[in-house]
């Protein structure tokens, strides 16, 4: 099958979090198993440029309808890890992927919207007549709606696409001129049915034009889809996620094992697996040498993740203090998008200055993150919601076990170790439910008292983690099945 991936993120070379991951795993997988896969990303400044091989130009002058004029772009290819990529420069006053970061920017519904025409107009100008376009989030939710709309009968006629939800918490609800901007006839689409938003009915939502477009639907994990469809986490959209049920599923995200693979891993300093967990020991030195922690007999409580309101930021932070009074250390790698958050962590990092036990490093910073899930005794995940969750994942490949809350794919994952109808060799860790400090102690608490009191059982949990197969292999299948079935 000829797989084209539309996103706005691909690890490493341009990632905010786990849907890059996603988007790099899962092609990797699909071209593994002999289908030809295609990424397609914005030609973004902040690309990590060393990390892709044999940069060419692809494509010169594609010229790309935008509102009465046509945007000058060229298309460039590369390779990432052997995936083959293409990138999309534009050469537009607006300078949209010329802006220092990926997100964020006041204008981001526009530079996606432009993206999202830049794709579509490359696959018909370049004769790429692909089996299936993969789109991800609000980002690109215009592509299955520019397809059926404008490109099906310009040529791309036998394309189906496949839509995956990453985040309902962000669905790109902007007013009606976008739709103006890529050659969409408000008039069409301004109704219930296609891509008014269900809350504000003078703005178009992205995400669903996403949904009600696209051939299939897929979220990142079972449990998040049903959160989705029958809960508030569905932030809006569950009345049209229950419409669209015949054609929407929950696949479990996989987290690729050449990326995250403590017995191949060449930034940590001591390769381990689950035959030499002693080896482990190595890397908790290093970490501490590292982040200038002392040494002594106590487990090291981790946390890698955004700090957003999403990942459960109060409890993060009542967790800091939980641990240290629990004669634990803890160590934080995580970045702020929100101004107060990160002053209210910046203020921790400096009342925890003279500490030999904490440490906050307030960065984004990727090696770092392999040497702190090799590190750790255990990360804490207090999410509010979890559509998937890639570090209890990563985390219980490294050993380190995880503590978290039991939603979306998390439950899907860690399976508690007291409290679990799952046999003993595949409880991996802890799970709470209330959101709040009391929930979040029930299960850290549990788990550091195992770690001084059982340290054999806590050893096997951590093996039983290392054991579970969270590769991409059975989500490859599924998504394979996907595009079987959307075919047919
Ligand atoms: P989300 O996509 O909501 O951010 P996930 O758990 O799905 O959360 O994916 C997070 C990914 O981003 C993981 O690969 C994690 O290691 C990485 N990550 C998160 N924060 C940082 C950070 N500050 N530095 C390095 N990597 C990070």
């Amino acid at each position: 099958m000829y797989i084209v991936m539309v996103s706005a993120e691909c690890a490493p070379i341009a990632k905010a979090g786990g849907l890059g991951d996603f988007v790099h795993g899962l092609s990797r997988e699909l071209s593994i198993r002999g289908n030809e896969v295609e990424v397609f990303l914005p030609k973004y400044d902040v690309l990590r440029y060393d990390r892709i091989a044999g940069m060419t130009k692809y494509h010169r002058d594609l010229w790309v309808p935008y509102y009465d004029q046509w945007i000058h772009c060229d298309v460039e290819y590369g390779e990432v890890d052997g995936l083959k990529c293409c990138f999309i420069e534009e050469h537009a006053p607006e300078a949209f992927f010329r802006r220092g970061k990926i997100y964020g920017e006041s204008d981001d519904a526009d530079r996606f919207a432009f993206f999202s025409r830049a794709v579509l107009e490359c696959l018909l100008k370049s004769g790429k007549r692909p089996d299936i376009i993969h789109c991800n989030d609000w980002q690109t939710g215009l592509v299955p709606v520019l397809l059926y709309e404008i490109y099906q009968n310009l040529g791309l006629t036998n394309t189906r696409v496949c839509y995956t939800l990453h985040n309902m918490g962000h669905q790109g609800i902007v007013g009606e001129y976008i739709l103006r901007q890529v050659g969409l006839k408000p008039d069409r689409l301004m109704v219930m049915e296609r891509m008014l938003d269900p809350h504000n009915h003078r703005a178009v939502n992205l995400m669903k034009g996403g949904i009600v477009f696209s051939n299939f639907v897929t979220t990142v994990s079972p449990r998040y889809a049903w959160e989705i469809q029958h809960t508030d986490q569905g932030m809006g959209m569950q009345g049209v996620l229950q419409y669209h049920d015949r054609k929407f599923g929950g696949v479990l995200n996989g987290i690729d094992y050449c990326v995250w693979n403590p017995e191949l891993d060449t930034h940590i300093p001591q390769t381990f697996g689950p035959d030499s967990l002693p080896n482990k020991a190595v890397n908790k030195r290093a970490l501490r040498e590292r982040l200038g922690l002392q040494e002594a007999f106590k487990p090291i409580v981790s946390v890698v993740s955004r700090l957003d309101h999403q990942k459960g930021v109060h409890l993060i932070r009542h967790g800091i203090y939980y641990a240290l009074k629990n004669d634990c250390q803890f160590v934080l790698l995580g970045s702020a998008p929100d101004p107060r958050v990160n002053a209210d962590f910046w203020r921790i990092k400096h009342e925890m200055e003279g500490s030999s036990d904490c440490r906050l490093e307030l960065t984004y910073d990727e090696e770092l993150s392999h040497l702190i899930y090799a590190g750790a005794d255990m990360i804490l995940i207090p999410s509010v919601y979890e559509p998937c969750g890639l570090t209890q994942m990563i985390a219980m490949k490294y050993g380190a076990v995880p503590i978290v809350r039991r939603v979306g794919g998390l439950a899907d994952t860690v399976f508690d170790a007291n409290y679990s109808n799952k046999a003993f060799e595949e409880r991996n860790g802890y799970l709470f439910d209330d959101l709040t400090e009391a929930g979040l102690e029930s299960a850290l608490g549990r788990a550091i008292g195992l770690w001084f009191s059982f340290p054999d059982y806590f050893r096997q949990l951590r093996v039983n983690g290392m054991r579970a197969d969270n590769s991409w292999n059975h989500p490859g299948q599924q998504y394979l099945d996907i595009y079987n079935h959307m075919r047919a």
